[in-house]
């Protein structure tokens, strides 16, 4: 049975308590690896290693840290195949996306970052007597703690800005899908990053999130996840008076107004909601169609759907996996039983796909109003509503009906139209016609109960440096 070890100060090992937990795929059931579930101690050496190495790391080039994280781009890239199997069988996701989304653009998530620490530059405010310059440096250790839904994408998110920053780093990847994250130490070392510079933790949150986030020596906590663990996360932080960034959950609105492309927006809608069979933070989980097109939009977008390929995610040309696990499975059949029970009425899916793995249909509902549950929570899996929208005004009250706020996508060829969508929703991300189309230079995250600070380009380097104002009187 594969073992996935902790990786502090260069070295894998296993955890202080020798207690382990289970890393199942969930397309088959099986158990693939024995996970460490480490304790507070396993942070405290991880801490050491980290302290060990900051003085060094914080005072190597930025050319020299870009060097190294590109080197680990490559490396990431002559494995790719590897990696990309590994997180099929870990997550449940489709091969194709595995090996055409996750894996490279964990590569390219090193090389932006190796790139964009050359090219990051201070400020400085000239007046007739007095220069006023900043400076930048490394914050010290910091936390990054990741999801399950992209692993190996997220995990490199998080880790690149912080390294290429000048940091060390404690991260700990989900312990549902913990395992091409581990093979992350291989690669650093591989790579020529010093020893101590990244350490990877294993195992439950709740069991080390206090010490990872309260810890004096933690400067900053980077979190991506559920919106309740960033209340935790951000409760415990808020005491030490921690630096923190929250990416958390959605419940993002798809706007369709009846003067849309229709096809391009047709496949653009379903590609939103089922996309990852739904666990993407940004998908559009509640669509909203204007009165005229509904009926006709309705009946295409089922149509589509029922087209979608669900099956073996080992397979090519698989579209939709199975879900990321037991518990997970179980929570979206129950957010779908209790939206019938809200008196929804399921459209397509609303069920198991075959004997084995826990593989959920792509599911349309319809009939429910914004206040109900289904329409509130986040569901996270391969479930949408379909509400109707007379005007420009309703759209823009169904769409901001949440404690949500992290993206919106908007249909429509008037661009006046568009822009004024923009303008109204409260979300930190809006695409008009089109969604999940990325620049990472932009800022990334979201406003209400969906995130607090931007990730992405020069705000991730901002988050991770601490500046200092020096002021020069001529
Ligand atoms: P989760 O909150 O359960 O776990 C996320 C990470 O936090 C895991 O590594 C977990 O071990 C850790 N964790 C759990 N409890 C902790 C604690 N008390 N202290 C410290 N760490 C703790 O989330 P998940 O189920 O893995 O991921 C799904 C969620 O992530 C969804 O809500 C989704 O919307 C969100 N998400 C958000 C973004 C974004 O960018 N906004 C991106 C991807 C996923």
């Amino acid at each position: 049975m594969k073992e996935v070890l902790n990786f502090i100060d260069g070295v894998y090992r296993p955890g202080h308590s020798n207690e382990w937990i289970n890393s199942i795929n969930p397309a088959t059931e099986e158990v693939i690896a024995k996970v460490v579930n480490s304790c507070p101690e396993d942070v405290d050496t991880a801490i050491k290693a980290a302290q060990n190495a900051q003085s060094s790391w914080s005072r190597t080039s930025a050319q020299k840290r870009a060097g190294i994280l590109r080197k680990m781009a490559n490396l990431i890239e002559e494995r790719l195949d590897e990696l990309a199997a590994i997180e099929t069988s870990d997550n449940g996701k489709p091969i194709g996306v595995s090996s055409t989304v996750d894996i490279p653009r964990a590569a390219v998530n090193l090389k932006f970052f190796a790139d964009a620490i050359t090219q990051f530059s201070d400020d400085s405010y000239s007046s007739p007597h007095a220069l006023n310059f900043t400076k930048r440096s490394p914050l010290g250790i910091v936390t990054c703690i990741s999801p399950w839904n992209l692993p190996l994408y997220l995990f490199t998110w998080k880790i690149a800005p912080a390294l290429a920053s000048g940091n060390c780093v404690i991260a700990k990847p989900s312990e549902v899908t913990p395992i091409t994250a581990s093979i992350m130490g291989e690669i650093a070392n591989e790579a020529g990053l010093p020893k101590g510079v990244l350490n990877i933790l294993n195992g439950e949150g709740p069991r080390i999130g206090t010490e990872l986030v309260t810890r004096p020596e933690i400067k900053a906590v980077s979190f991506t996840g559920s919106t309740n663990t960033g209340r935790v996360i951000s409760q415990l932080a808020a005491k030490h008076f921690k630096k923190v960034s929250l990416e958390m959950g959605g419940k993002n609105p798809t706007l369709v107004f009846d003067d849309c492309d229709y096809k391009k927006t047709l496949s653009g809608v379903m590609r939103a909601a089922f996309s990852n069979q739904g666990q993407i933070c940004l998908c559009g989980s509640r669509i909203l169609i204007q009165e005229s097109l509904y009926e006709k939009f309705k009946k295409d977008l089922i149509d589509l759907t029922a087209k979608l390929i669900q099956g073996d995610p080992t397979k090519q040309g698989t579209q939709q996996g199975s879900l990321v696990s037991g518990p997970h499975f179980e929570k979206v059949m129950s957010c779908i039983q209790r939206a019938k029970e809200e008196g929804g009425k399921v459209l397509i899916g609303g069920e198991r796909f075959g004997e084995k793995g826990y593989f959920i249909k792509p599911t349309l509902i319809e009939g429910l109003g914004p206040e109900t549950a289904t329409n509130q929570e986040e569901i996270f899996g391969p479930v949408a509503t379909l509400q109707s929208f007379k005007d420009e005004a309703e759209a823009l009250y169904l769409a901001n009906a949440t404690r949500y706020g992290l993206s919106a996508s908007v249909w429509t060829k008037d661009i006046q139209k568009a822009n004024k969508m923009a303008d109204g929703i409260d979300a930190g991300i809006v695409w008009l016609n089109t969604w999940m189309l990325r620049d990472l230079r932009t800022p990334f995250g979201g406003v209400k109960e969906s995130g607090v600070g931007r990730e992405g380009g020069h705000d991730a380097l901002r988050f991770f440096s601490e500046v200092k104002n020096i002021c020069l009187q001529y």
